[in-house]
Formats: structure tokens, sequence, C-alpha cells
């Protein structure tokens, strides 16, 4: 995910790229560059690091000229955060050059083909293999550019909003997307092209969005034709006109950056499976597991170590990995490992997870283990952060920027890369058969589509917070793999509404916790019908005998808890240890609005910070 900015006009394009690209720095901050064009001259600008950092770049050259522009702030996904890999990227000729949003999943084979044919690469970047693919094609059929971009869109597979343009053609820019969003404003002899409006509102607040499948060719002299990608055919384009602020824009309609990222998983999830979830094919590549294969297969025990949410992730890949892979795992808090005396031996594997890949006792942890001679392999969200360059190998998230401090689609992103390794690792050791491995591919990817029908309960699930914002306490209770949900929940409530609340397997419940119930204690259960359902049923009556109000978290289509319980929240069925990526919704909904509903501040809640770079 990144942010992409372009002008074609008469004005100046430089402040208008870079305030733009300023707006849209929430969508990712490692890099930022800019390309520009004055009817001669084709100048590129970019560097690691945030936008300020370009400008200082761009102030040393004095030389921002030209009324054709296109900027990238970068979130990158392929080739660690640094100078060359950022954006814009040139083609091999130097004549084209363009900006991207997105994965193109098969850059590998088609960047060896290209090799083949003489196509030099500067960067790790799959965007640079696009553009020379765009050249390639441009070349041999000696099209024009548009023709050439639609071409080679029709080769990649992958996600992409991309703005392209070739330095012969004057007053020309092709713009396309598929799975990245693209918005083109159009103005009076001038266009602006973005990630969402944010970058242009104040000059037009006429805008076409284009839809998936599409691209555009923006032209002063022809103004703007749009087309799919697919077979060429002409689209009429549709003008909306925007009726809203800035601050709407950046978070996307949403009133605050959780809530946006809350709905985002589903998009999250998808871009966690892209080009390794290959459910048709009956295989899962992740290239950290496929080249270290021998050392999974060889480990004693993995030991997960992380901290927050992430060690919350950790422990639902605890219950995934001896499910399907049969490997014995421990899960610990990074700061514990390291400052004990742990047994590490050469044949454990540590895994690290952490949404920054900043996190300092993690970091720790994973320096103490590589001394012990363990293999350590990271789950980071950040690409070329501090864990993922220090561990021997890994497999990015791919979420896109979180900015609520509060985790959300950092958490559902890191179980879905942990259960691709656990299957991955389960085909290959032959713990599970081959129809089983099958079955649970296909429903993996069914997914993110099942997360967006478990969303829609928002409105149910408002309507519950209203009722318990104003309770001191609140018990979470889950069994097997929603245990470590239980205690999610529990840690989301605390971290954003400031309510006391506490996660336990529900059979532990007896064992101490029931003593705190009574008519002022809200009990949240999640009950999926899988999941020893009988004995949590047997738990709610126990918290119902004894004047505790009961949440439950179940399947669709549940009625026994429905009679005894006081407000049930439906998920779609799925298998058993997927349903963590369905429970953990309503949790975060519901912390949510009991946060909005008390004023707290969201995104930002007190004594917290996103990234925990002190030990
Ligand atoms: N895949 C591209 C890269 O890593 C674009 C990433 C983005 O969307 O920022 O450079």
């Amino acid at each position: 995910m990144c942010g992409i900015v372009g002008y074609i006009g008469h004005r100046d394009a430089y402040p208008i790229v870079i305030k733009g690209l300023k707006r849209l720095e929430y969508r990712g901050y490692d890099s930022a560059g800019i390309a520009l064009f004055d009817g001669n001259t084709l100048e590129v600008t970019k560097t690691k690091g945030k936008v300020a950092d370009l400008e200082r770049v761009a102030l040393q050259k004095n030389s921002m000229k030209g009324s054709i522009g296109i900027g990238h702030t970068r979130w990158a996904t392929h080739g660690v955060p640094n100078d060359v890999n950022s954006h814009p990227h040139y083609s091999n000729s130097g004549n084209l050059v363009i900006i991207h949003n997105g994965i193109i999943e098969n850059y590998e084979p088609l960047k060896k083909e290209l090799i083949a044919r003489g196509y030099t690469f500067h960067s790790d970047t799959d965007t640079e293999v696009l553009i020379n693919l765009i050249e390639d094609v441009q070349v041999n059929e000696n099209i024009s550019l548009e023709k050439a971009v639609q071409i080679a869109l029709n080769q990649a597979i992958g996600a992409y909003a991309i703005a392209v343009f070739d330095k012969r053609v004057d007053g020309e820019v092709v713009v396309a997307r598929l799975g990245s969003p693209l918005a083109i404003g159009v103005g009076e002899n001038e266009f602006f092209i973005a990630s969402d409006a944010s970058p242009f509102i104040e000059y037009t607040s006429s805008a076409i969005y284009l839809e998936d499948g599409e691209m555009a060719t923006i032209s002063l002299q022809k103004e703007i034709c749009v087309s799919k990608i697919k077979d060429g055919a002409l689209v009429d384009p549709y003008i909306q006109k925007l009726q809203i602020n800035l601050e709407q824009i950046e978070k996307g309609g949403f009133d605050h950056f959780m809530l946006k990222e809350i709905y985002e998983q589903p998009h999250a999830i998808n871009d966690t499976f892209r080009g390794r979830l290959l459910p048709n094919e009956g295989v899962i590549k992740m290239a950290g597991i496929d080249d270290n294969i021998d050392k999974f297969l060889n480990a004693k025990r993995i030991i997960i170590v992380a901290c927050g949410t992430s060690w919350h992730a950790g422990l639902v890949a605890e219950y995934i990995f001896e499910e399907f892979a049969r490997i014995p795992v421990e899960v610990e808090y990074a700061s514990e490992f390291r400052y004990r005396n742990p047994i590490i031996n050469k044949d454990d594997i540590l895994i690290a997870i952490s949404q920054s890949g900043e996190t300092a006792d993690t970091m720790a942890a994973i320096k103490l283990a590589k001394q012990r001679g363990a293999f350590v392999f990271g789950v980071c969200n950040v690409v070329g952060s501090s864990i993922s360059r220090e561990t021997h190998a890994g497999a990015y998230t791919h979420a896109g920027p979180e900015i609520g401090v509060a985790s959300t689609k950092a958490f559902t992103t890191q179980i879905t890369v942990l259960a691709l390794i656990a299957l991955r690792l389960a085909k290959q050791k032959g713990s599970i058969d081959n129809s089983q491995y099958h079955y649970l591919l296909h429903e993996m990817e069914q997914m993110p589509s099942k997360v967006t029908e478990t969303l829609e309960q928002n409105d149910l699930i408002e309507q519950i917070a209203e009722v318990y914002k104003d309770y001191s306490d609140c018990l979470y209770l889950g069994r097997g793999f929603n245990f470590p949900v239980a205690l999610e929940g529990a840690l989301k409530l605390k971290e954003i509404s400031y309510i006391h609340a506490e996660g336990y397997p529900a059979a532990e419940m007896k064992h101490g916790p029931i003593a705190l119930i009574d008519e002022n204690m809200p009990v949240v259960v999640i009950a999926t019908k899988k999941g020893h359902y009988e004995k949590v049923v047997s738990n709610i009556q126990e918290i119902k005998s004894r004047k505790g109000k009961v949440i439950g978290i179940v399947t669709k289509g549940d009625t026994s808890i429905k009679a005894i319980a006081d407000h049930v929240i439906e998920i779609p069925e799925t298998l058993e240890p997927f349903t963590p990526l369905l429970t953990t919704i309503p949790l975060q909904l519901f912390s949510y609005h009991i946060a909005v509903k008390l004023g707290k501040n969201v995104d930002q809640p007190r004594n917290l910070a996103k990234s925990v770079t002190v030990e």
C-alpha cells in the first residue's frame, strides 16, 4: 500500500505533488519520490524516508520544474526501503517512468524473461519489472503507450494502481487500476491523479474514480479516455461531485483510523494471501519457508516470541501449528524470554512476530536466539524494518500501514501468515492428508469474504456497546483456538476504553474468576459451534445463574445460546482453526464503539505508542 499523486496541466507540478504526497503519507512512508517533466527534460528525484526528506533532497537539486509530475510515497513490499527501490522507476531506455501501488505477483517469471531479452534491473522491486514489460511490448509492437500498458497489464497478475508517462509524448499520462484505488481530479485544462481525492480537493470537486480493471489515458490535448484493461473497450467515465472534507478523505470516510483498519481486514488478508495461497494448484508458496524447508522439517521445537497483540497471534499460531504441522510450539513474551536464561537448541526455530518490526524486546530475543545458534524467522508488517533485517528469513504480512495504535488488521494478518506456514509445513511433513489439505486451502481462501460478512454485524455491536459502555469491568472467555482471542478482546477494551477487562480460558472461570460474577459483570463468551461447544454452553449457564450478563459470539444459526445469553453476535461457519479470524472482529468493534461512546481518543489512546522501541 502506498500513496500516488500526479498532475498534468499549466501550473508548477512540484508543490502540488509534494503537498498531495504529504496528505497520503498515512498510506505509506518509508520512501518517497517524484518525476517531473518540463517538455524537454524528465527528472526523477527520490529518497528513502518521508516526503519531508524528499523535499530536502529536491531543495539541493534546485531544478524541480515541469507541469507534469508524478509522485509516490512508498510502503515497500518488494525490496527494502532505500533510494534505489523508491519510486518512480525508469524503463531501461529512460523513456518511460512509472509509479505503482500494489504487488505484481508474477514479477519473478516476467523478470527472468526480460533479463533473457537483455533488460537489466537496478532495483529489487516488482514495479521495475512492470515498466520494462510495458517498454518491451511498446518497442516490439511499435504501438502507443496506452496500448502497450493495456497489453502488458494483461500479462501481469496482482494488484496495482499505476501512473506511467513517456517523455516522448508531452502532456499525456496513462493510469490503470486493479485492486488498488485511483481517482482522477478533473479541472479546467488540468488533471490530478491520486490514491484518494485528498491531494486535489482544493483544486477541483469533480472526480472520476476508476473501477477495478479500468485504465485511462489523460491527455491535455485529448482529455480523458477511459477503457477496460481486458479488451480495450471504451467506458463512459462518470464524473462525480465530491462533497467531502480533507479529514474524511484521509480516513476513507471512517471516523477513525482504527475503524478504517478494522474494515480493511478482508482486503488485508487477501493481500497476505497474494501470490502465496493457490488453492486450485494445491500450493502454498512462501519463499522464506521454501528456501529453508529442511530447517523447518528438522526443527524439534518452534519458539514464538512477541509482545502485546502479536503475542496473542503467536498463541493462536501455537494451536494451529500443533494441530496441523505437529511441531511442538512454545509462545513467550519477548521481554520474559530475553531476561531469563532460556534453553535454546540449534535445532530450534525462533519465530519473532512484530507489526512494526522494531519492537525492542523482540529484537533482543532474536539476538539472544541467534547467539545460541537457533534459526530465526520474522513475521513483520513493515518491509525493511530492523527485525526483518536481523532475522535469517521471514514472511511479511502485507497488511499496509496500521495507524491506529490499537492493532487490528496486523493481528488478523499475522494469524493468516502463520496459518499459511503451518499448512505449508503440514503438507510437506505429511501430517495432514491430501484431501484435508486441499479442503483447508479452499476454506482459507473464503476467509476474506467471511470477515466481510462478520463486519455486517457492526450496527448490532454498536447497540450492545451502548448497553455496556458504563460498566467498569468485563470478562472475556474462550476455549482452544479462541482462548487467545479472548485475551485479545480484553486487551482491545483496556487499550482504548480504559475499562478493566480480563481474558480467560472458559474452563478456568470456575477456578477463580467466577467469584467476580454478579449483575454488574458483562462476560463476552466466544462459543462457536465446534470448539467444545457443550462445555462452553455450561459455562454460560453458570454465569447466568449468578446474574452475570452474557454476550455470546456464536456460529450463524445457533439457537441454544440465543435462548440463554443476553445478546448474541453471529459469525459465519468455518473450520475451527480459522475461527479466530472471525471471532476477533466483533471484539474489535465492541471495544471501538465503547471507546467512541465514552469520548476516548481511539487512535491515540493515553500512555500507548504504536511501535515500542524501549525495553
Ligand atoms: N510493490 C511495490 C514496491 O515494493 C509498490 C509498493 C507500494 O504499494 O508502495 O515498491
